[in-house]
């Protein structure tokens, strides 16, 4: 086995986070066999288990774990424990936004895929996503109207005035097409700007960056869709789509009808990246305090952000492509966590789905 060679920080965090992740590390342990590399794994605290053992949802150890690491395998953090704490210090806000904002992760990356053998996990009709489907939703996460000033709420009359900004400027635009253009050259070779320029000033400056930068990649093609319209083409023809490049808000809305779309949570993984390699990788689900405990939850969220961040962060494509097709290779073959299951169909638990998927791996039999 090679020397580690890149560290990973792990925080699991609260609800299913411990358990997911402990299946995941199981598949991260045969992939690195598999293809001979190894890195350092390394647990921190973070979220509610961090509040009950340390006082706060981010302790100072945890993020000093993070600089030191080359890429961050998340959990998820919340639950109903501790959601009487004041807003500012509830597990989500008060550990995954400064996270955010300490590493400067400006995109987010979430693949909605629909396995064909899954297409019943979709709330859309069969025959609007027959085949399944592969969309990209690449959204800008530090701009926008989430982070615009001014943002505030004055005394106006008898009642009161809030206003909230949406500003962006070249650069913030430009290094997050520059992310959904490269995503795109190893996918479909589509782009599609989410705007709304037919009223937004920003929505201009962003068509006219995009467009521009657009040169520098001539392999990709690249259209335009209002915000509304993408909307309402994600529940009618989600196939349509290839990489779908968003500002904050819209890419915060699409993303969860996406994810809606796809059938289940369980199932999608998400990046954060910044400059460089580092990146944030996590499921884009929650806690599920409602299946926690019980070694039921679907590991595959995970299991793909584990795929994402070997891929991104550390150049592993190989061991992400072996773990990708261990995955559907184990759908294909009817291995079913009761989110995926048909009704009356049998189910396995957390454990056993991510150990046919580690099989998978360590004999090279999940080929796609
Ligand atoms: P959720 O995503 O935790 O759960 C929504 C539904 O999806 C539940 O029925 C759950 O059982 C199901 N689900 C999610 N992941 C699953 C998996 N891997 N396998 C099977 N089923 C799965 O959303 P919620 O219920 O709104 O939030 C629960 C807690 O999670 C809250 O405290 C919330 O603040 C927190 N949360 C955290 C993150 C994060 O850590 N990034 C994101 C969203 C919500």
């Amino acid at each position: 086995m090679a020397e580690a060679k890149g560290k990973v920080a792990v925080l699991s965090g609260d609800g299913i986070g411990p358990e997911v992740m402990e299946a995941t590390l199981r598949v991260a342990e045969a992939v690195e066999t598999s293809h001979g590399f190894k890195l350092e794994w390394k647990k921190g605290l973070v979220g509610g288990a961090a509040i009950d053992a340390k006082g706060k949802a981010l302790p100072d150890e945890t993020v000093e774990l993070c600089k030191s690491s080359t890429a961050v395998l998340f959990g998820s953090v919340g639950g109903p424990k501790w959601e009487s704490l004041p807003p500012n210090e509830q597990p989500e806000r008060a550990a995954l936004l400064p996270l955010r904002k300490i590493f400067g992760l400006f995109a987010n990356l979430r693949p909605a895929v629909l396995y064909p053998e899954l297409t019943g996990c979709s709330p859309l009709r069969p025959e609007r996503v027959a085949g399944g489907f592969d969309v990209l939703i690449v959204r800008e996460l530090t701009g926008g109207l989430y982070f615009g000033q001014p943002k505030e709420t004055v005394k106006k009359g008898s009642g009161e005035r809030a206003v909230d900004t949406m500003a962006y400027e070249t650069h913030e635009i430009e290094r997050v097409t520059e992310v959904a253009f490269r995503a795109a050259e190893e996918r479909k070779k589509r782009v599609t700007l989410v705007d709304k320029a037919n009223v937004l000033e920003s929505s201009l400056l962003w068509r006219k960056t995009v467009k521009a930068l657009a040169a520098k990649y001539p392999g990709i093609s690249l259209d335009f869709i209002y915000v509304d319209n993408a909307a309402m083409q994600l529940v009618r023809d989600p196939g349509r789509f290839d990489v779908l490049l968003c500002e904050n808000l819209f890419g915060d809305i699409l993303s969860d009808e996406a994810a809606a779309v796809a059938g289940s949570l369980g199932m999608l993984p998400s990046a954060s990246l910044g400059q460089g390699r580092f990146g944030l990788y996590e499921p884009s689900g929650g806690s599920a305090p409602d299946i926690a405990g019980k070694g039921i939850a679907n590991p595959i969220a995970q299991i793909l952000s584990l795929a994402l961040m070997l891929d991104m962060s550390f150049g592993q494509r190989a061991a992400a492509e072996s773990i990708r097709a261990a995955v559907a290779g184990a759908i294909r073959e009817g291995w079913r966590t009761a989110d995926i299951a048909s009704p009356g169909e049998k189910s396995q638990g957390t454990r056993e789905m991510a150990g046919e998927i580690a099989r998978r791996i360590a004999s090279g039999s999940g080929k796609r």
